[in-house]
């Protein structure tokens, strides 16, 4: 029996051992799943338990006074698995030009090249079952690509970038079950919240994490090592708690932890309209036997130089008429009602208002929803869905990467959680820069369009509403430098010997790549780092 549960089962009130890993989302499960076969003792520590509950999710509330975010949206789950158990499984690499220092964008550049990295995406892709990664690159695709396709490739302001899914999103807490459950070292502890961490006299090395359950239970860890893997949000806001013994919380002596929050803010803004003959099908999302693949579109690396540009990119979606969409969308709040009862209500607010309907689009287009093989059926008639639409139209989704701002943050409020931990205030700050960089990117498209006869891009304003994409990211940042870095390249907290952090709150930048596929590879970066201290490898 390697799953305990702190609030049902009788335990012994204090446990040592070798890692202890807070949080069983993407990147505490990668961690997790590199010890299954040392001798040496884990335990997977994870606030909820295999099912979501109300009251643990609530755990989770927070308050927000900056840019608006999506009201009653469900952007992290707190139970075993993650936000891996309600993610769409969209993978992409972050490009090479995201890990170089950028004169023209402030506090850019990651602590190692993207050499290093490379390896561990390898890795990622394999353990996240998604098809090989020779699928990311786009050259992979040129020979499949029509004329059209081709002559945006051949654009000079341009590039191409492929977002790859397998055939299903991948689930951490289903695939490592059983292998978690038949581990004779690593041992998982649900319903355990961790409440406070206490450092040792020399304030330079962990002695115990306490874990409480929401009924009281309560559990002393007394770690070699600890990783802290609980989302972005979080992970800053345990180490902001912490402050029983410094005052400005743990790892935040240069007053940055919480600082740099960044997401990828998005905009649906734009159709293209497409000359009669002109198809993009690999810009709208291609089956193939093993995942899917969909190209985008984004400035190429000398132009984001040469005028100062962020990595900004855009994707195409068909647009069928609203009497589907209607339909769609209709299909969708049933479906919910039906399978998402209780708390998950709260996961998307499906407005009745057809004005919503781009957003169903990006978070539930058909690519992402159906199952990989009646995806494969129907995209024939997606492809030429000027039989469904009347035209050949695609709206244009937008996404930012933004410029690393330290005014953009989260902050200990003073309202306090069921376990007496305080509540953060979110202050997201999404300026001017995202909107120029995304006009700038559609004039780009748009002439590229118009020069090669394939068809317009149509804006009815230049006025840009972004929603975030419950990608939490930058408020443990990494760098060399402990004044301008929380951790270090290893994940390190500087000046804390055994205290790491996992997930998107080390990355310095976000570029404009979905996340997961990074926090996977960096946390198999983190997982040989760790075994090198326990000299295994
Ligand atoms: C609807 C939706 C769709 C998404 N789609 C995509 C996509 O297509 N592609 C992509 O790349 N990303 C996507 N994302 C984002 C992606 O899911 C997250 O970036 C990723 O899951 C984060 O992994 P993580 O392990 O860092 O954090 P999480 O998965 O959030 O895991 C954190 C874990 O820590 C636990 N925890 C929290 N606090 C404590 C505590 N005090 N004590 C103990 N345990 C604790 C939580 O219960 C949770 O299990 C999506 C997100 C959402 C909401």
């Amino acid at each position: 029996m390697t799953y305990f549960n702190l609030e049902k089962d009788s335990l012994p009130t204090e446990i040592s051992c070798d890692i202890c890993i807070v949080g069983s989302g993407a990147a505490g499960i990668a961690i997790a799943s590199r010890f299954v076969n040392y001798k040496l003792k884990v335990l997977l520590m994870e606030s909820g338990e295999f099912k979501p509950v109300r009251e643990t999710q609530n755990l989770y509330d927070l308050h927000n006074i900056g840019y608006p975010i999506r009201q009653d949206f469900m952007s992290r789950a707190r139970y075993h698995g993650g936000t891996t158990n309600i993610w769409l499984g969209r993978s992409m690499m972050l490009s090479r030009i995201d890990f170089i220092d950028r004169n023209w964008v402030s506090d850019s550049g990651w602590p190692f090249g993207y050499n290093e990295i490379l390896n561990y995406y390898n890795k990622a892709v394999k353990l996240l079952k998604l098809p090989k990664k020779e699928n990311f690159q786009v050259n992979k695709w040129f020979s499949g690509m029509n004329k059209y396709e081709k002559l945006i490739n051949y654009e000079q302001n341009i590039c191409l970038n492929a977002s790859i899914w397998g055939v299903r999103p991948f689930n951490f807490r289903r695939e490592y079950f059983s292998t978690f459950k038949t581990s004779r070292y690593l041992d998982v502890y649900l319903n355990s919240n961790l409440v406070k961490i206490t450092l040792n006299e020399n304030k330079k090395h962990i002695s115990k994490v306490d874990f409480t359950s929401l009924n009281g239970n309560s559990l002393v860890v007394k770690p070699k090592i600890c990783v802290l893997a609980c989302g972005g949000l979080e992970n800053p806001r345990l180490l902001l708690n912490s402050r029983h013994q410094i005052n400005c919380g743990l790892g935040n002596e240069n007053d940055l932890v919480g600082r740099y929050y960044s997401d990828h803010p998005r905009s649906i803004m734009g159709t293209i309209e497409l000359n009669r003959n002109s198809r993009l099908p690999l810009f709208v999302g291609y089956p193939f036997s093993d995942g899917k693949i969909q190209l985008g579109i984004q400035f190429s690396e000398d132009t984001q130089k040469s005028d100062k540009l962020l990595n900004n990119y855009l994707s195409l979606e068909p647009v069928v008429p609203d009497i589907v969409e209607e339909s769609y969308d209709s299909i969708i709040r049933l479906g919910k009602r039906f399978f998402r009862r209780g708390y998950s209500d709260k996961r998307l607010n499906f407005s009745t208002s057809i004005a919503h309907i781009p957003e169903i689009i990006y978070y539930l287009t058909p690519k992402e929803l159906l199952p990989h093989k009646l995806y494969s059926f129907i995209f024939p008639f997606l492809k030429y869905s000027k039989s469904l639409s009347g035209s050949y139209k695609l709206r244009v989704a937008n996404y930012c990467e933004q410029a690393p701002n330290s005014n953009s943050r989260v902050f200990l409020g003073k309202d306090k959680c069921r376990l007496g931990l305080n509540k953060i205030i979110l202050d997201w700050r999404v300026g001017q820069d995202e909107k120029r960089n995304v006009l700038k990117l559609q004039s780009f498209v748009e002439s590229c369009l118009r020069k090669n006869n394939i068809g317009k891009l149509c804006r009815n304003s230049s006025d840009i509403k972004f929603t975030d994409a419950s990608h939490h990211i930058g408020t443990t940042r990494m760098s060399h430098d402990s004044k301008k870095g929380v951790v270090d390249s290893n994940c390190k907290i500087h000046n804390i010997d055994n205290l790491y952090i996992a997930g998107s709150s080390v990355f310095p930048t976000a570029g404009h790549a979905n996340p997961t596929l990074t926090i996977v590879a960096l946390s198999l970066k983190l997982a040989d780092e760790i075994k090198r201290t326990f000299g295994l490898v």
